[in-house]
């Protein structure tokens, strides 16, 4: 039987990682890996957490959407939650989705149902409100709830809706009307705008749908005025007006207001059809004026959508069939190490520049040794590159038959190529790391930017650029020094190219700002290794204090009291105990805690009507069982299979079996289906 702490430490680990780089993609349009190991990570975190539902940490990726809205923006909350879509990528995927409807619905497998069939536009999802025809307000996604206020960013784009279109004097327009769909930017406005960027020395973004949506998320609405963007609509959120019945019947509405509907959308009778057209999609794809990353499948029918709800993030009514990453052939030139900080040493490919998919790629993460080992990957090698509307991609294998004679085998390095200091790998760890701790440059450097991250102290004013420069101008050599900047260095600052009273004065601002900072953040801040920000608000919770959290990691039992908390592996605590144990993290940590007020944790109410409350179902209900089981987990319950003392409803359906007794025995509240119904109707009220 496996370990279930090391699960649970995996998951939390997934969850960790796929928040980081889900902030990355989607709040800062700068994804940090490659769109296929992404999803390869994710797929694994649903595997585990399918097999093991208990274990699911409370930053996983199927509790949330995207993510939360970036600051500087006014926020709008979306009345309909704007969702995610799962994704499959294989044939029998699709014939296994159309399966799950039909047990979900109790229908038998052959009983028709349509699926409105969509590209899948690579862009940005946005939401609009209309107000009886009038365009009122434009957001984001964002994390599916709140969204970012894009209004007048909106506006400039070329023919967007601001008033509906009737044909008809008396056909009033919907009083409220929330439309959704896709911002994205056409692959010739892509070259054009990285073209006049390249010229003026500005940004090169990496993909058209990067620069669609680092176009759109701007504070300042004429930049979005200037850049090329094109939109498609193509679902519908907050509606009052006429009624649809179907999907299909809503695009010929959409189209009729004036909405730019997609053409190539079709209706498809079954899985056959489905795949018929994901195949012709695929094949027109290059064509196309522009990106998409596959096709969407949707129910066309609005009151079967409505009774197959949603599993957490996303529709049970819809699926993203993806294509496969894109490939293209290169020459790899060199191998350079970066050092990351806590040491880590990261190989990354420098390639001759090659186009893959209409994207310039010049990188590509090669993760660490054995990964260099295992695909033996030299310098000189002819590679194959793989991205899927990625930054960092991959390299996948190498081309044997293209290997020159001169072509040595990489030797990882030894030594830290910035500070000279020995490199090690311990035990069975794929990382090598850098020994040279507190006087290796490269890491001290990395571990200041983290300290004043996003998500850490969140210094705005001290960027990437800044720190390099104050380091080495030795005003910031650790984090103390950050709070005595204005004391020790304010009239150096000054005398400095690019640095002004105003500027200056906001960058003291911010860090007399930051010195009140919540205890999870801190514990984020230390860059304690494993311990990612989902992590450290988990600390948080669990400790609720600064000493305490820090009275468990100095303990003689520090890995027994912190592995027993749900989500902390062996690994991460032993880290933990080693921080707290090295006497310069010590000193360090006093004279930070004479200059911060680090919060103590306040819990927040969830709203989860039923969390807690265990529900068991015997007999026949009208409503399908898979159907009755997701409303109750929606609203935060569990089902079990049996009744105990700790069930707290049993809902009997006709000729209940052996439960009804035992609830009845156990005294247990027991409720036909029609009070079910009602218990459901008033928990969203
Ligand atoms: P998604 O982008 O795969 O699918 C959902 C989105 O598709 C919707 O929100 C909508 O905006 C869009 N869409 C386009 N055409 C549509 C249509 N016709 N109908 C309905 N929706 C349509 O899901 P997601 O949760 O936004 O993002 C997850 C994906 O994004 C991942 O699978 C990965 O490919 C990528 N991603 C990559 C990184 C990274 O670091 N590389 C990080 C996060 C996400």
């Amino acid at each position: 039987m496996e370990n279930l702490n090391d699960i649970k430490a995996e998951l939390q680990e997934l969850a960790d990682k796929l928040e980081r780089y889900d902030r990355a993609y989607h709040q800062l349009d700068a994804p940090l890996v490659s769109d296929g190991e992404y999803d390869a990570l994710r797929r694994r975190a649903e595997q585990l957490e399918a097999q093991y539902p208990d274990l699911i940490p409370e930053n996983s990726l199927s509790k949330r959407v995207g993510f939360t809205v970036a600051q500087g923006f006014q926020k709008i909350n979306h009345s309909v939650p704007m969702l995610s879509l799962g994704d499959i990528f294989s044939d029998e995927e699709v014939v296994d989705f159309m399966d799950r409807i039909h047990k979900f619905l109790g229908l038998p497998p052959d009983a028709p149902i349509d699926i409105v069939a969509e590209p899948k536009i690579d862009g940005l999802g946005y939401s609009a409100v209309y107000q009886d025809g009038i365009f009122v307000h434009g957001a984001t996604r964002g994390d599916g709830t709140v969204g970012e206020d894009i209004t007048e960013n909106l506006k400039t784009i070329q023919g967007f809706v601001q008033n509906l279109k009737s044909d008809n004097l008396f056909n009033l327009p919907p009083k409220l009307l929330d439309i959704r769909g896709e911002v994205y930017m056409k692959k010739a406005d892509f070259l054009a705008l990285n073209q006049a960027q390249k010229e003026k020395g500005e940004k090169i973004f990496a993909n058209p749908r990067n620069a669609a949506a680092g176009s759109l998320r701007q504070l300042n609405p004429t930049i979005t005025a200037q850049r090329n963007l094109s939109f498609f609509s193509y679902a519908l959120g907050a509606y009052d007006g006429e009624p649809f019945k179907t999907h299909w019947d809503f695009l010929q509405s959409l189209k009729a207001w004036g909405f730019p509907v997609n053409p190539l959308i079709r209706i498809c009778h079954n899985a056959k059809e489905m795949l018929a057209f994901f195949r012709n999609i695929g094949q027109i794809r290059s064509e196309l004026p522009y990106d998409i990353d596959g096709v969407v499948y949707k129910v066309n029918d609005f009151n079967l959508q409505k009774r197959l709800g949603f599993i957490a993030r996303s529709p049970r009514w819809a699926i993203a069939h993806k294509f496969p990453a894109e490939q293209a052939f290169t020459k790899l030139n060199n191998i350079r190490i970066q050092v990351g900080r806590t040491g880590a040493l990261t190989p990354v490919a420098d390639l001759e520049p090659v186009n893959v998919g209409g994207v310039l790629v010049q990188h590509a993460t090669l993760h660490n040794a054995d990964e260099i080992e295992r695909k033996d990957i030299r310098p000189g090698d002819t590679v194959v590159i793989q991205r899927a509307g990625d930054v960092i991609p991959q390299v996948v294998r190498v081309v044997l038959e293209k290997r020159g004679e001169d072509c040595p085998p990489f030797e990882f390095p030894k030594l830290c190529p910035v500070c000279g200091a020995k490199a090690v790998r311990e035990g069975d760890d794929a990382v090598t790391f850098c020994t040279g701790g507190l006087t290796c440059p490269a890491q001290a450097q990395e571990r200041l930017k983290h300290f004043v991250s996003k998500d850490a102290f969140d210094i705005s004013g001290l960027g990437i650029k800044i720190i390099e420069d104050f380091y080495e101008k030795k005003w910031i050599q650790n984090p103390v020094d950050i709070f005595y900047l204005k004391q020790n260095h304010e009239l150096q600052i000054l005398t400095c190219e690019g640095w002004g009273q105003k500027s200056a004065q906001n960058l003291f601002d911010a860090i007399e700002r930051a010195k009140n900072i919540s205890l999870a953040r801190f514990i984020y801040a230390l860059g304690i290794p494993e311990i990612g920000e989902a992590t450290a608000k988990l600390l948080a919770e669990h400790f609720m204090s600064w000493q305490r959290f820090k009275d468990a990691c100095q303990d003689e039992y520090a890995i027994e009291i912190l592995t027993q908390i749900d989500g902390i592996g062996k690994t991460m605590a032993e880290y933990m105990r080693d921080f707290f144990a090295e006497e310069h993290n010590q000193a360090l940590l006093q004279q930070l805690l004479q200059i911060l007020n680090v919060k103590n944790y306040k819990p927040k109410n969830t709203n989860q009507p039923f969390k807690g409350m265990s529900f068991v179902f015997t007999g026949t209900l009208s409503m399908p069982r898979d159907e009755a089981k997701a409303r109750v987990q929606e609203l935060g319950g569990k089902v079990s299979g049996s009744v105990s003392s700790k069930t707290a409803y049993v809902v009997a359906g006709e000729d209940p079996g052996s439960k009804y007794t035992k609830a009845e025995k156990l005294q247990i509240p027991i409720l036909n289906e029609e009070n079910f119904k009602k218990l459901l109707d008033e928990a969203i009220k």
